[in-house]
């Protein structure tokens, strides 16, 4: 039974996310770690060395560093693979750093009451339950606020009632994961409540129900949950003084803060929406992510939950790049390119037989020019064309090409079928000082010129190459090869 108790709201199993773990007190923080790399092409190995220098080669903050990062959304990365900065986060850091807590403490109490599940970037599309249903489909709760809302309902019933024990958080969690998301949505709130006050009043309940052993187990799984949580201002974690059983206290509310129960309506009431995302998208998914971690880490959203609540003061949080930070769309089309041109690099490596690697190459180089679209220039008479009328034509020989030069999208350029690959093909083309130019060294005994070739090169002569900078390597051997006699 202890076994199948693994899912509590999708929380993973790693270092708790507090503001000291994240920014550092003792050891170095993990977001302090993933500012380094800042502005850089997000490459997992260079972060995983430099946890291993910082945190002596354990090497099991790689799992705490992703997990942590992805729940909190601080691991934005775009379509051209570069880490980006999100300002919210560098502000509670510095501040964090120089001394000042406050910030943190108000991000997390923030984050907490986005905290959701299913996570759009931590529940695997995978992961399932015992009885086969698939986590990622289930109905969207705020684990954060039903708790709230719980105790709140608590409270109301009897002052004396107003706490959760382990086993009970055990309970909801399970009759969540049971009813794929229902039971834990607001308005079911008050049916938790009777059931909880149902076995409550159930005198056998805690000495039958559960023998110590899984008693123990659930008490350690319930310490995650218990890690995040126990960020919030409202929550309380020291066993007050009502009749619980021995150990299995798990929280209550925080009766110390002013207005408490006006606070906690006027949180659950602006909690109540969460990130819509399709779950058939892999948590994985590059995009999704991206735009997760937009929606978590708006500033609107952070300022407008410290506008609905007055136990924060908002002078306390003072962004300074203002509250209408404009985040850039993620370009699907260049994540597009940047993974062809990834695979191609990762190609070069890779040891797959000649004949599947020249295939596979010449498809990814035209997908590099040509995925998405209808139309392309052709590169050399520069007029438009349907991309089924467009060959990717070599600039250099591929047999000439060494295998890295095979795998570089500078060595090819699209080019019509009507003339244009043709005429570069033979030579009677060439590329010189970025210009495309008629190759007066052709062999012309091999090559005829016809009225109509020669209109034709008439038409290209003196054309621009576009990408003669990056190409220039491989337009120079093209032409070398053809003028050589
Ligand atoms: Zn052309």
């Amino acid at each position: 039974m202890a076994k199948t108790y693994k899912q509590i709201f999708g929380l993973q199993r790693v270092r708790q996310i507090r503001p000291d773990s994240l920014f550092g007190s003792e050891l170095i923080g993990l977001y302090t770690v993933l500012e380094k790399f800042m502005y850089k092409k997000y490459e997992a190995s260079e972060i995983q060395n430099e946890l291993s220098r910082v945190f002596h080669k354990q090497s099991k903050y790689w799992g705490q560093f992703i997990s942590i990062h992805s729940t909190i959304g601080a691991l934005r990365i775009n379509e051209e693979n570069t880490i980006v900065n999100i300002p919210v986060l560098e502000y509670a850091n510095s501040e964090y750093n120089m001394g000042n807590q406050k910030p943190a403490e108000i991000l997390l109490n923030y984050l907490l009451s986005e905290f959701q599940f299913p996570h759009p970037g931590l529940t695997s599309s995978k992961s399932e339950t015992k009885t086969g249903q698939k986590l990622r489909y289930f109905k969207v709760v705020k684990p954060y606020i039903s708790i709230l809302s719980i105790l709140n309902g608590l409270y109301e019933n009897d002052r004396k009632e107003c706490y959760l024990t382990h086993e009970e958080i055990y309970f909801i969690d399970k009759e969540n994961e049971s009813s794929e998301g229902e039971y834990l949505q607001i308005n079911n709130t008050n049916k938790v409540i009777e059931n909880i006050l149902e076995q409550r009043g159930n005198k056998d309940y805690y000495s039958h129900e559960i023998n110590t052993v899984v008693l123990k187990e659930i008490k350690n799984i319930n310490g995650y949950l218990k890690g995040f949580l126990n960020n919030s201002v409202f929550l309380n974690f020291d066993k007050p003084s009502l009749e619980i059983p021995r150990g299995q206290f798990f929280c209550s509310l925080n009766f110390d803060i002013k207005n408490l129960f006006t606070e906690i309506n006027s949180l659950i009431n602006s909690s109540l929406s969460h990130y819509e995302f399709d779950p058939s998208i892999s948590h994985n998914d590059r995009e999704l992510k991206y735009y997760y971690s937009t929606y978590l880490l708006d500033e609107n959203k952070i300022n407008a939950f410290l506008t609905n609540l007055s136990t924060f003061d908002s002078n306390d949080f003072f962004i300074s790049s203002g509250p209408n930070i404009k985040i850039q769309d993620f370009d699907k089309k260049k994540y597009d390119k940047y993974r062809v041109e990834y695979l191609l690099d990762k190609m070069e490596s890779t040891d797959t037989t000649r004949r599947s690697k020249g295939r596979l190459e010449q498809q990814l180089l035209r997908k590099f020019y040509l995925y998405g679209k209808e139309h392309e220039n052709c590169s050399i008479c520069h007029d438009l064309f349907p991309i089924t009328s467009l060959t990717i034509a070599h600039i250099k020989k591929r047999t000439h090409a060494s295998d890295e030069e095979r795998t570089d999208p500078n060595i090819v350029m699209p080019a019509c079928y009507l003339g244009c690959d043709h005429l570069y093909e033979k030579g009677y083309l060439i590329a010189e000082d970025g210009k495309f130019k008629f190759n007066k060294k052709l062999d012309f005994e091999k090559y005829k010129l016809t009225d109509v070739i020669k209109s034709r090169i008439k038409i290209i002569d003196g054309n621009e190459c576009i990408n003669w900078e990056n190409s220039r390597k491989y337009f120079e051997s093209h032409r070398q090869l053809h003028q050589t006699n």
